[in-house]
C-alpha cells in the first residue's frame, strides 16, 4: 500500500503518520529524514544535499526526486510505505509518477479555528526546551515549567499571525498537488479533528475498503 499523506500544520498529519506506521507495518519516509541519512552516510546524493543546505539553498526538486526514488526502491519499501513532505511541487508529483504508483492520497482537512487552537497553545520553555500546551499538556503551575521551574515562551511562529501566515503559504503551496491528485482520483479527505484514536479508524476503514 503505497500512501501519501498531506495535511496543514497543526492537523496532526505526523501523529497520523506514526499510528499508521505502527497500524499496517510500513516505512514512514519523509525528505527530512531522507536528507539526513544520505548526508550522514555520505552517498553521492546526500554530498549534493549538503552542499545545497549548507550554502542556505532549497535542495531543488531532481535532487529531492532522486532520493525519494533510491529510498522506495529499498527491499523495506516493497509492501508500501508512507510519504510525508513529498511530494511538494507538481514536478516532484511527476517524477513519483514516473518511477512508483500511488494508492491513496490522505489529505486531512481541518478547520482554521481548530488548527489555530492547537497550534497557538503551544508553550515551551525557555531553560530546558520541554513542551507544553496551556489546554492539552498544561504545566502545574501556569507560565512554569514542572521540570527546571523555567519560564515558558510562546515561540514566534506560534502567534497567531505566524499560524495564519504559515496556513496561507500552506495552502497556495499545496492547492495545486490537491488538484492533481483529484485528477488522478487518488485524494481522500478525511477530517482529522477528532480524536486521534478515532482518525485513525476512519483511516483504517478507508485503506482496508481500497481495491
Ligand atoms: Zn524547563
Amino acid at each position: 500500500m503505497n500512501l501519501i499523506l498531506l495535511g496543514p500544520p497543526g492537523a496532526g498529519k505526523g501523529t497520523m503518520a506514526f499510528k499508521l506506521k505502527e497500524e499496517y507495518k510500513l516505512p514512514h519516509i519523509s525528505t527530512g529524514d531522507l536528507f539526513r541519512e544520505a548526508i550522514k552516510q555520505q552517498t553521492d546524493l546526500g554530498k549534493k544535499v549538503k552542499s545545497i543546505m549548507d550554502a542556505g539553498n532549497l535542495v531543488p526538486d531532481e535532487l529531492t526526486s532522486a532520493l525519494v526514488k533510491e529510498k522506495l526502491e529499498q527491499p523495506e519499501c516493497r509492501r508500501g510505505f508512507i510519504l510525508d513532505g513529498f511530494p511538494r511541487t507538481i514536478p516532484q508529483a511527476e517524477a513519483l509518477k514516473t518511477f512508483s504508483s500511488i494508492d491513496k492520497v490522505i489529505n486531512f482537512t481541518i478547520p482554521e479555528e481548530e488548527i489555530i487552537r492547537r497550534l497557538s497553545g503551544r508553550r515551551v520553555c525557555r531553560s530546558c526546551g520541554e513542551s507544553y500546551h496551556t489546554e492539552f499538556i498544561p504545566p502545574a503551575k501556569k507560565g512554569l515549567c514542572d521540570k527546571c521551574s523555567g519560564e515558558l515562551y510562546t515561540r514566534d511562529d506560534d502567534t497567531v499571525d505566524a499560524i495564519k501566515n504559515r496556513l496561507a503559504v500552506y495552502r497556495t503551496s499545496t492547492a495545486p498537488l490537491i488538484d492533481f491528485y483529484q485528477k488522478e482520483g487518488l485524494i481522500e479527505n478525511v477530517d482529522s479533528s477528532p480524536a486521534p484514536e478515532e482518525v485513525l479508524n476512519i483511516l483504517k476503514k478507508i485503506l482496508d475498503s481500497r481495491n
